[in-house]
């Protein structure tokens, strides 16, 4: 782990080594979670005690036994105002039900407070080895923590066809950008890799690509370059040690998140900061491992270095480094580790574990010189809002349910329009053109894309245009929604089908 994850931004906040007073205790609020996470947060708790942390634990409930008692979020209201007061909490993994059922409450508090920044940094540790070991991996990820598919903003279209929202803004990408660089000059990182899929979404990766490379010159001690996504989770693989921080957006890096913990360690290992401008929260990679949960296998390392993160946040570093002096030498030695890091010597408990980072805490006494504080907070970003100078509506996409083949569709459509000023120009299904065809398209599904653009070359179209249209079209189909087509400054605001002119 670095020493600090952003130098001193607030001397004031800097403390002298050793324990606080109980005045000076800071108030952090800790969620112990679902599953494993209950054993994690006693154990990291403990840690952090025995090490002389000055916190004033405010335990709250939040999760599964929440959405049992009827609480619809998973967090009730009193958790939410302590966390808005503490301004500081550490978070065990919660679970979300796979599938169905409620939404992922972590989610929900990342999104409440508006922590749009998680960081994930990912480091070799001493005495754990992997197939990757001694290769220098010193990496951190840099993930958009409120946007992309990741909202959930979900709707079923058809009884067959659901759709997902993937939603990103020019101010989402410019703030986690700006915090990627801050970081990367703070830390003195030499390279920023923007992670996307702008080759295929365009207009929303593509949007985090371009912010990317307007913001790149103004930090001209670090270089900048770019990487499909697909290759990165290569190049992970490949060569890691050539990574340094990635930004990305919400799901491509809770993936490649996961990828790169496997490469210092596991799960178990990795450790996490959601960061905002009010409330940074502290928490593991991990989830609540359902399958290990009560029996004393998990282990706390990742919660533990979270806690560490929130111990330099809160000015509290002398704690952490003696925190990971005593972890590191209970690593390296190996003689009492969970069963996902054991080697040598059988596996121990999650609480036999704690016990030997507590003893090998008497060999790592306080440091005496005072520690910087490492206080995450997130840049002033200025809002960015584009406002276009010109904006044409040029047609739109009207999306409707039909089970009948498409030729038939397009006659009743065509029919119906003819004396509005919109001409049908293609019909698609699932992204690719099935009218007028181009190939015979094969398995269709009963969600279709019909295409209007103005007749008149040059018209735009108006809201009362398109709710005409509608009317027509709901005579001989069931529309489900609709999408303008817009052009900004001349350029189009939307996709071409597969196949389209
Ligand atoms: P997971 O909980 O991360 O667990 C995946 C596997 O990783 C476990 O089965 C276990 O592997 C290993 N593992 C994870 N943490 C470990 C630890 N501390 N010590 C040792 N091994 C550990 O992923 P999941 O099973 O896909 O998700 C379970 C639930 O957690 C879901 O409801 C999910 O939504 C939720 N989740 C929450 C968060 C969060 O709170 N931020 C994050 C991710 C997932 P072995 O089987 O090999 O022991």
């Amino acid at each position: 782990m670095p020493d600090s994850i952003i130098p001193p931004t607030d001397p004031a906040a800097q403390r002298p080594a050793g324990m606080g007073t109980q005045a000076a205790r800071t108030p952090v609020v800790l969620l112990p979670g679902d599953g494993i996470g209950p054993e994690v947060t006693a154990a990291t708790r403990r840690i952090c005690d025995a090490a002389g942390a000055a916190i004033d634990w405010r335990a709250a409930e939040a999760g599964a036994a929440c959405f049992a008692k009827g609480i619809a979020t998973g967090v009730p209201r009193a958790t939410l105002d302590l966390v808005a007061e503490a301004g500081v909490v550490l978070k065990a993994p919660l679970e979300t039900a796979v599938g169905y059922g409620g939404k992922s409450v972590n989610v929900t508090l990342r999104n409440l407070f508006e922590m749009y920044g998680n960081l994930r940094p990912v480091k070799e540790l001493p005495g754990v080895k992997t197939p990757f070991s001694g290769r220098g991996i010193d990496m951190l990820i840099v993930r958009e923590n409120i946007e992309d598919l990741y909202a959930g903003i979900e709707h079923m279209q058809t009884p067959n066809v659901a759709q997902s929202l993937k939603l990103m803004s020019v101010q989402g990408c410019d703030r986690i950008l700006r915090l990627a660089f801050t970081l990367a000059q703070a830390e003195g990182r030499k390279r920023v890799t923007c992670v996307t899929k702008a080759n295929i979404m365009k207009l929303t990766e593509g949007m985090m690509k371009r912010r990317f490379e307007a913001m790149a010159p103004q930090y001209p001690g670090i270089a900048a370059d770019h990487l499909i996504v697909d290759n990165c989770a290569h190049q992970m693989v490949i060569r890691p040690e050539r990574l340094d921080v990635i930004v990305t957006s919400n799901l491509f890096g809770d993936i490649l998140s996961d990828l790169a913990a496997g490469l210092v360690g596991g799960l178990g290992v990795a450790p996490s900061a959601n960061v905002g401008a009010r409330v940074a929260m502290f928490e593991a990679v991990h989830g609540s491992a359902p399958d290990i949960a009560g029996k004393g296998l998990a282990n706390p390392t990742a919660l533990l270095l979270a806690a560490c993160m929130m111990l330099r946040h809160i000015g509290q570093g002398a704690i952490a480094q003696r925190i990971e002096k005593a972890l590191f030498r209970t690593l390296e030695a190996g003689t009492a580790l969970t069963a996902d890091l054991a080697r040598a010597h059988p596996p121990v408990s999650t609480g036999a574990f704690t016990d030997a980072v507590i003893a090998a805490l008497e060999l790592a006494p306080p440091a005496q010189a005072p520690v910087a504080a490492a206080k995450l907070a997130t840049p002033a970003v200025p809002a960015a809002t584009i406002v276009p100078e010109k904006r044409e509506v040029i047609g739109v996409d009207v999306f409707v349910e039909s089970r009948g083949p498409v030729r038939q569709l397009a006659e009743a459509v065509e029919q119906t329009i003819g004396d509005t000023p919109f001409v049908l120009k293609m019909i698609s299904n699932r992204g690719a053109q099935a009218w007028p065809a181009t190939v015979e398209l094969e398995d269709m599904v009963d969600h279709w894309r019909c295409r209007f653009v103005m007749k008149k070359p040059g018209a735009w179209a108006t809201e009362g245009h398109i709710l005409a249209l509608l009317q027509r079209v709901s005579l001989v189909t069931s529309w489900i929604h609709i999408e303008k087509l817009q052009r900004f400054d001349g350029e189009d605001g939307f996709s071409k089908a597969q196949g389209e002119a």
